[in-house]
């Protein structure tokens, strides 16, 4: 992998090293470019574990000099990585046009669900899935995000795979499909570790049910390493991913952004 679009930094609370020690990290393992995506923050809601508003400029600025101090040795980019819940669409705009982000990831964990937010990591039945695809379907036809991360962390619920997890599944890879964006096999979930569930000793995402979906389709994939520790940039979790993707012929890209 040489590059990487999910980088968390010490700004969110539960992520550690700043923008340099991410770059740097970055230099170090080969990679030729580098994305911030930190948990974005919401200027009238705090989901929590993400930056404060109060902050955004300053990361914005910190990653600023990170373009330009290793400018030909590594492309950076400003990213966050964002929910979409649709009354904040003004804002998804004003993200890129006032405040000059790069992109926005759609890092859907919070979504809409009859009128109020739910949390996808509480699901309480598949049914849940299906909103919650319908959600991201809905997310990738604003045009607004460049990149759905973690497209299968509804798996993380320790719910048997049924028929609405077909259903969200297929929501999900036909908006990639249709709006054409990448889809992210994200490394996070292998440093999770496998877990017991009622349906077998798995990863809780990415989860190959979903994954084997896209076999032989040319749905772009990108590898997302949503490290929280600057090590994590590019490391056995990442590799793991890579066999994974290159096991199922899964249509790799690097490029995500214009
Ligand atoms: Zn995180
Ligand atoms: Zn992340």
């Amino acid at each position: 992998m040489k590059a990487n679009y999910h980088t968390h930094t010490f700004r969110c609370f539960h992520a550690v090293g700043t923008e340099r020690d991410y770059t740097g990290a970055a230099v170090s393992l080969g990679l030729t470019t580098l994305g911030f995506s930190d948990h974005a923050p919401f200027p009238d809601k705090d989901f929590g574990l993400r930056m404060k508003y109060e902050d955004l400029p300053a990361y914005l600025k910190a990653a600023d000099e990170m373009k330009k101090e290793y400018e030909g040795r590594i492309s950076i980019f400003k990213g966050l990585e964002i929910e979409y819940l649709p009354q904040y669409n003004d804002y998804y705009k004003a993200l890129r046009s006032e405040y000059g982000l790069d992109y926005l990831l759609l890092g859907e964990h919070m979504y809409m669900s009859g009128g109020i937010i739910k949390n996808i990591f509480f699901a309480e039945k598949t049914s849940d899935y299906v909103c919650y695809a319908e959600n991201v379907a809905e997310a990738a036809a604003t045009g607004s995000f460049c990149c759905i991360a973690h497209p299968d962390i509804m798996m993380i619920n320790d719910l048997p795979w049924d028929k609405n997890c077909d259903k969200a599944s297929e929501i999900i890879i036909s908006a990639a499909e249709k709006y054409d964006i990448p889809l992210e096999m994200n490394a996070n979930g292998y440093r999770r570790g496998i877990h017991c569930y009622s349906d077998g000793e798995r990863f809780p995402y990415p989860d190959e049910r979903f994954w084997k979906l896209l076999c032989g389709s040319d749905i772009k994939v990108v590898i997302g390493s949503d490290c929280h520790v600057p090590e994590q940039v590019c490391d056995g979790a990442v590799s793991a991913a890579e066999k994974k993707c290159a096991e199922l012929k899964l249509n790799l890209t690097e490029q995500i952004i214009g």
